[in-house]
This record gives C-alpha cells, sequence and structure tokens, in this order.
C-alpha cells in the first residue's frame, strides 16, 4: 500500500486592505502568474526576478468558492469519506488572510462574516460538503462525525467547546501517547454530529469561547493555532466492518519573526515557542513529502504540541492541503519571501 503523503501548496495573496490604500501602502514587487502557477517577487532594486512554483496560486480576486474548488477540496473530501485522513492549514503573518480563509471571519472586527455565502470560509464549505459526500455513499454505512476544536497557545491545549477550560490561569488539557502510537487529549468535549449544522453550531459556539480565551489567558488569536478536528467514523451495518478517518483544519499562529529587540517576557517566549512548531511542522512535512515507500525517516511529530496533534493526519496515508498567506504590501516584502520560503520547502 502506498503511505506516503500527498502535500500539495496553494499561495493566496489577499487585497490591500482599505486602510493600508488609505496610508499609502503599495504593492510593486509580488505577482500572481496564474499561467505558470507562480509567484514572482522582484528583488529590492527591481531589477531581478525571481519565481516561486505551487501546485495553485490565487491572486487578490480569487473568491472563497474559487479557492475552494481550484485547491480540490471536493476531491479531497471524497477521499476523507472513503477512510483517508487529510488536513488543510493556513501559514502566514499576522494579517495576510489566514483566519478570513479558513473561517470566513474577520477576528479584528469581532463581527462574524460567515453568514454572507460569498465570504463563507473554508470551514463551513468544507462540512457542507462533507455531509454531501456523506450523502452519496451506500446506505448501509452509517456515518457519524465527532467534531472537537482546540486552541495550542504556548504549547498549552485549550478546549474551545468547553468554556470551563478556559478560564484565567488555566492549566490546558494533557496530551497522552495511546497504544497505538497516537497522540490524544484528555478531557477534550468530542461532540458526534449527524448533520453540518449540527458541527457548525459547535464551531460558533468555538469562535465567540475564541474570544472568550483571548481576554482570560491572553492569548491573541494570532499568537495560537486554532484546529477544528472532525472524526468521520463509518460503520457497515451489513458486512460489520467500522472505519475512521480524520479531517483536521487548521488556522495557525502568525509566522512572523519578532525581532529580538525591544521584545522581552511573554512575548518574546510566545514568538520562540510558535517559531518552534511551525519550524517542527516544516520538518515533519519535509520529510513526509520525502519519504519513499519502503523507507522509514524519523519523523520528528513529538517536538511540538501542533505537529503532534496533527500527527494522525497528516502523516501514513493522508492527504495535506498548505495553503500560504501573503499580505500584498511592500512593508511586509522580507515576512512574504520568508513565507514563500517555508511554502516552497513544503512543496
Ligand atoms: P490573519 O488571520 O492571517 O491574521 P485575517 O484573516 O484576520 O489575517 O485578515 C486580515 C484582514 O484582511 C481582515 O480584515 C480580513 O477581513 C482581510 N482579508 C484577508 N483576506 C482577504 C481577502 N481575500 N479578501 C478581502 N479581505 C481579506
Ligand atoms: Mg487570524
Amino acid at each position: 500500500m502506498e503511505s506516503s503523503t500527498r502535500i500539495s501548496v496553494a499561495v493566496r495573496m489577499r487585497p490591500l486592505l482599505k486602510e493600508e490604500q488609505d496610508q499609502g501602502h503599495t504593492n510593486s514587487k509580488v505577482f500572481i502568474d496564474s499561467g505558470e502557477k507562480a509567484i514572482v517577487v522582484s528583488s529590492t532594486d527591481q531589477k531581478q526576478q525571481k519565481k516561486y512554483f505551487f501546485d495553485c496560486v490565487f491572486d487578490e480576486l480569487t473568491t472563497q468558492e474559487e479557492l475552494f474548488n481550484y485547491t480540490k477540496i471536493p476531491e479531497l473530501l471524497k477521499k476523507v469519506v472513503q477512510g483517508f485522513n487529510a488536513t488543510i492549514f493556513a501559514y502566514g503573518q499576522t494579517g495576510s488572510g489566514k483566519t478570513f480563509t479558513m473561517e470566513g471571519y474577520d477576528y479584528n472586527s469581532l463581527k462574524p462574516i460567515i453568514k454572507e455565502s460569498d465570504k463563507q470560509g473554508l470551514v463551513p464549505r468544507v462540512v457542507h460538503s462533507l455531509f454531501s459526500e456523506i450523502k452519496t455513499m451506500p446506505q448501509n454505512i452509517e456515518y457519524t462525525v465527532y467534531a472537537t476544536y482546540m486552541q495550542v497557545y504556548q504549547e498549552k491545549i485549550y478546549d474551545l467547546l468547553n468554556p470551563a477550560q478556559l478560564k484565567p490561569n488555566s492549566a490546558g488539557l494533557k496530551m497522552r501517547w495511546s497504544k497505538h502510537d497516537e497522540f490524544y487529549v484528555e478531557n477534550l468535549y468530542v461532540h458526534p454530529c449527524y448533520n453540518a449544522t449540527e458541527v457548525l453550531t459547535h464551531f460558533h459556539a468555538g469562535l465567540k469561547n475564541k474570544v472568550m480565551a483571548s481576554h482570560n489567558l491572553n492569548s491573541a488569536s494570532s499568537r495560537s493555532h486554532c484546529i477544528l478536528s472532525l472524526i468521520i467514523e463509518g460503520v457497515d451495518t451489513e458486512a460489520g466492518g467500522i472505519f475512521s478517518s480524520k479531517l483536521q483544519l487548521v488556522d495557525l499562529a502568525g509566522s512572523e519573526r519578532v525581532s529580538m529587540t525591544g521584545n522581552e517576557g511573554p512575548a518574546l517566549k510566545e514568538s520562540i515557542e510558535i517559531n518552534k512548531s511551525l519550524f517542527t511542522l516544516r520538518q515533519v512535512i519535509t520529510t513526509l513529502s520525502g519519504n519513499r515507500e519502503g523507507e522509514s525517516a524519523f519523523v520528528p511529530y513529538r517536538d511540538s504540541k501542533l505537529t503532534s496533534l496533527l500527527k494522525q493526519s497528516i502523516g501514513g496515508n493522508s492527504y495535506c492541503l498548505m495553503i500560504a498567506c501573503l499580505s500584498p504590501s511592500d512593508m511586509y516584502y522580507d515576512e512574504n519571501i520568508s513565507t514563500l520560503t517555508y511554502a516552497t520547502k513544503a512543496n
């Protein structure tokens, strides 16, 4: 059986925001070449160009629906319903559009925009599409989707579906190593769901709790990873078999490098933890993507909570989609290069 992870990498550049335009920001150096599926970056003196190639590239006019379809998420969900694991995650500096892409939710203004159908992010689209896919499966398989929603902040795991977990000074939940070589989180709320509305009701509750968590734990959402996990269980009522697959949707913490100077105490600790987990994630992906059949390279899942939690849905027989997000402004030139470099290594 083929056992390598199939990784595809998409890059999306968001539009310049109105406030950025008002402040005179421009984009003169990063261009999308849709034909070649490349991001073209000019050097600071504009004399040279470098091209970064990906599976898909998306310009600022790309709608949420186009992103969903062109990254082949409907096909990925067909695999999930057949028992394959999958991970979709958004990477990029704070403000580059990760949350917009994954959730379609404007965290900064605290306005949920998920009701406007055009703005709907990947999560509601994935959830609806997953249940439509389930409906096409043979009647003798009974499906249950179990939902959990966690936040990883400074290497601690918080349950976004359990407000009691999000009180000030909460110690977070413990992660344990099961006999089946999987990590699991102790006392995490797991909700069985039978339709899209049920999953999205929990997800929306989690979004509200995220706001509460940011007050109580002083954990800005941009500094934490949020993981919505869906375990899809199918029971064959005729043949008696049972299978399950795991789909995880991840809004990663901002990848920006906080300069060492002028950043002390908790903020410095935060950025060290974030850089460590994103670095480990890249190592894990690089190892998995180069891991040919028969070879068993060491994959450093245990080096961070994030990668431990993603192990099941990213390793082995999995499908992984990374969406790297870019902020177009010339102000973020260095951050964009760093995102493109990260995404290229994962490719
Ligand atoms: P991040 O989660 O990476 O910090 P956000 O998703 O919060 O970034 O996006 C930052 C701002 O840019 C938000 O106001 C968001 O609504 C806006 N934005 C992001 N991507 C897009 C897009 N593709 N089209 C329009 N606005 C966007
Ligand atoms: Mg965000």
